[in-house]
């Protein structure tokens, strides 16, 4: 049985970009850890920071709950994610204790700098984890740099509005239920995205774009992916091989 550690900015994030496929490979019964960098406590209008960030880290936990992998957050501040020398060492620390063998995280082109940031902590922290001179804390050096994913962006382009490249999707129909009552979780988001963002309601919105991905790949509903092949980095189909017969090639 693999693990998948899934990292991305704040609550909601991974449930909107990976969550199909993080159910997929739960119900196959492998170990899956989902972190956040923060804990989303800018997404309210009605609570001060301290009590929103309990909100949102006790909601992380349910959805996570759902499909029996278990919940952290690393603490970094809502839109304060940096690339720099402690957070590193933070991420690496983190994927060092998680010992993964397939890394997912959002994409390093995104609207909001925490993604972009917390993307580039995670692709680092890859590199960084098997490197024993590089001290990070109580967990052991890995053996080898995990295979790593990004996701989609929020909405799929670059701030450009260019459209992302993406080397594969994963058909989620069969977890899309489980998908949405994940998403479900995140109840004090329904009144934030409406303010912010103007989305009524946040599971249409995630539906719509998961129907979107899967019309580009010809099925239902789907996720997309890319993978990091940069040397040294892991080229084989960890992912690929992990999701089986749900793999949709790009058309
Ligand atoms: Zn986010």
């Amino acid at each position: 049985m693999a693990t998948i550690l899934a990292v991305h900015a704040h609550p909601d994030d991974v449930e909107i970009l990976m969550g199909g496929t993080l159910a997929l490979m739960a119900g196959r019964g492998h170990t899956i850890r989902i972190v956040t960098a923060t804990a989303g406590e800018g997404g309210s209008a009605e609570f001060d920071p301290a009590e929103t960030g309990r909100i949102r880290q006790a909601e992380a936990a349910a959805s996570a709950a759902r499909i029996g992998a278990d919940y952290r957050c690393l603490g970094f501040p809502d839109l304060g994610v940096f690339n720099d020398d402690a957070s590193r060492r933070a991420v690496t620390e983190l994927v060092r204790w998680a010992r993964p063998d397939v890394v997912i995280t959002g994409s390093l082109a995104d609207y909001h700098p925490d993604h972009e940031a917390v993307s580039l902590l995670v692709r680092d922290a890859c590199f960084a984890a098997p490197v024993a001179n590089y001290r990070t804390g109580p967990a052991a050096a890995l053996d080898a740099i995990p295979a790593l994913y990004f996701t989609d962006a929020i909405g799929g382009r670059d701030r450009d509005g260019a459209r992302l490249k993406r080397d594969f999707a994963v058909d989620i129909g069969a977890t899309f239920a489980t998908k949405r009552a994940m998403l479900a979780e995140h109840r004090s988001q329904q009144a934030w995205v409406l303010r912010q963002h103007g989305i009524a309601d946040l599971g249409a919105d995630m539906e719509a774009w998961s129907r979107r991905v899967g019309s580009d790949f010809g099925v239902e509903l789907a996720e997309g992916f890319r993978q990091y092949r940069h040397p040294p980095y892991p080229k084989a189909a960890a992912l690929q091989d992990l999701v089986g017969e749900a793999l949709l090639a790009n058309p």
